[in-house]
């Protein structure tokens, strides 16, 4: 079936994606946390913004789950939805990568890695970039670059300020070289916007690592993150195994890094819509 046909088909689903609740159907009426073992009922999880009650830990959101959190209701307009990426390498490991596409696309609902878009956050606008880890680990390719590009190009237009959340299992390895020049594609574009003294809020979730964290996630004017959120470059059993020693306990977490200076704030889910009105706030009357 050729990818044109197929997206067709995607199509009726795509739109209602953004608004479509989980079902309590039975079988998906409890989840057990993955930290404290403890059995939730969904409805009290996702009352709670999916984190534990229990232990606060923080589940993983879908870009949807995350818009509806964070904006104000219906404020959220997607752009650039349906760019699909390229592969430009002809890339095939256990599978060819364009049917890793295909499949991810099925998956998640989504054509790549991030969705981006305008919204208002406590009636204030902002170009807001998602990321999902549901598809393909979140890794940044050339869609994810491009997208993030053409976000900070509308929020330069608009002259409103960015906010990226960032899930990402790092480069996309599928793409090359490709996916590494979207480090400097991204952090590039962020210069342009900080050129015209637009504020940029990252929030880090977890996980953020590799080219993400090394590029467009780290340069924040205000650098978040979520509660114990893995936050690095290389994962720590490279690390480990690199420099053969036995790493601190903690390391590379949100409150660790924190406290080594490479991040402002560590915020629980449940006040970071709250603490994001703020700081748009703040910066809205400079
Ligand atoms: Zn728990």
């Amino acid at each position: 079936m050729s990818i044109h046909n197929w997206f067709k088909r995607k199509k009726a689903q795509q739109e209602t994606a953004y608004v479509r609740e989980r079902l309590d159907i039975p079988g998906n009426l409890w989840v057990k946390c993955y930290k404290c073992n403890q059995a939730i009922f969904t409805k009290d999880l996702e009352d709670n913004l999916k984190v534990c009650p229990k232990c606060s830990y923080h589940f993983k959101l879908t870009a949807a789950e995350r818009i509806i959190q964070i904006t104000d209701p219906n404020s959220f307009k997607e752009i650039n939805q349906k760019i699909v990426s390229k592969d430009f390498l002809n890339f095939t490991d256990s599978k060819s990568y364009a049917q890793r596409i295909e499949k991810s696309i099925l998956k998640s609902n989504l054509y790549d890695a991030i969705v981006t878009g305008l919204a208002k956050i406590s009636n204030l606008p902002v170009a807001l970039g998602i990321m999902d880890f549901s598809f393909m680990g979140g890794s940044m390719g050339s869609v994810v670059g491009e997208k993030i590009a053409r976000l900070i190009e509308l929020a330069l237009e608009k002259k409103a300020p960015v906010i990226i959340f960032s899930s990402s299992g790092g480069a996309r390895m599928q793409e090359g070289i490709m996916s590494l020049m979207q480090m400097a594609k991204t952090s590039a574009a962020l210069g342009r916007l900080r050129e015209n003294s637009l504020p940029y809020i990252s929030v880090m979730t977890d996980p953020t690592t590799g080219g993400t964290s090394a590029s467009f996630a780290m340069l924040g004017d205000v650098n978040m993150a979520e509660p114990d959120a893995l936050i690095g470059f290389a994962g720590p059993r490279v690390i480990e195994q690199t420099i053969r020693q036995k790493l601190p306990p903690g390391f590379q977490r949100s409150e660790y890094v924190q406290e080594h200076g490479m991040i402002d704030v560590v915020c629980d889910r449940r006040q970071l819509r709250e603490n994001l009105s703020k700081f748009l706030r703040w910066f809205d009357e400079r």
